[in-house]
């Protein structure tokens, strides 16, 4: 089972092998890479000039590859989602699609900048396997409202959360 990551708009190969080696590490699965064609223009709103989470979620559910576990989307542009004037990411809770958008996360800092993608791409993979979010403000299944929230939370599950994830995973291999 692999875990596949397709990108939209100028996403450096850098930080994309940084997110492949972080998501092994974290939750033990391989990671693929994979480019689409789709210009997703479908999914962007004109009028607020940002992209709409749902629609990027819908469409990664027409998706398919080998031995596909989780798709997670990794777009450059701004997005929203229903009822917030923008989010970091969106995932389908126990679902199979996430996405995370760089654009808000961005730091001259490369080291930051990479951490905080690691973050929200931790947190939005979480709630694929099920969790929720956490009150645990250092646990990165805790809720980013803004950048220093992501910047105060670490990139780890709490012992509370990391259980769960252990769970959730052991329930999907055996
Ligand atoms: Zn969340
Ligand atoms: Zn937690």
């Amino acid at each position: 089972m692999y875990i596949y990551l397709v990108t939209f708009g100028n996403i450096e190969k850098r930080l994309l092998f940084g997110i492949a080696k972080n998501v092994k590490e974290t939750f033990g699965f391989e990671v693929r890479l994979s480019s689409v064609a789709s210009p997703l223009k479908h999914a962007y709103d004109h009028e607020r000039k940002q992209y709409v989470g749902e629609k990027i979620l819908d469409y990664l559910s027409t998706l398919n590859y080998p031995e596909l576990l989780k798709i997670l989307a990794l777009i450059s542009w701004d997005m929203y989602a229903e009822g917030f004037n923008f989010v970091f990411g969106l995932a389908k809770i126990q679902g199979r699609e996430a996405v995370v958008s760089t654009f808000r996360l961005f730091s001259r800092d490369e080291r930051l900048f990479f951490e905080r993608v690691f973050k929200e791409v931790n947190h939005e993979l979480g709630h694929t396997f099920g969790l929720g979010h956490c009150p645990d403000r250092r646990c990165v299944m805790s809720f980013s409202n803004s950048i220093d929230d992501t910047d105060h939370k670490s990139k780890n599950f709490c012992t509370s959360c990391k259980t769960k994830l252990k769970t959730a995973i052991a329930e999907l291999t055996f």
